[in-house]
């Protein structure tokens, strides 16, 4: 299950569940549309892949039986923030942002 963390790993702004300008990788660390857009430039500063909106987990448990959404399987509450330096971050945003995605 994806994990939904908090924040911007990047900026610390909070990104709840429904926030939809959430953006994660596929290990689900998770960055603004902001950060994603004009600092990492759709780089993910950990492993390098690409950054996509973060789906919306529903409030509500629509299949009953099957206890989904966010009661049954609640947000993180453990905050992240980026181990990368600024310059650590360029290094890698430099030699990734002008390839796309699924050529990296
Ligand atoms: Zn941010
Ligand atoms: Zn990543």
């Amino acid at each position: 299950m994806l994990e939904l963390r908090p924040n911007c790993e990047l900026c610390d702004r909070d990104l709840p569940p429904a926030a939809q300008d959430a953006r994660i990788c596929t290990y689900e660390c998770t960055y603004c549309a902001p950060c994603a857009d004009t600092v990492l430039k759709n780089v993910c500063p950990t492993c390098g892949g690409g950054l996509q909106p973060r789906p919306i987990r529903p409030a509500n448990a629509w299949r009953p039986e099957l206890k989904l959404g966010l009661a049954n399987h609640p947000a993180s509450d453990r905050r992240r923030h980026t181990p990368w330096s600024a310059d650590q971050i360029d290094w890698i945003v430099e030699r990734l942002s002008s390839v796309p995605p699924h050529e990296r």
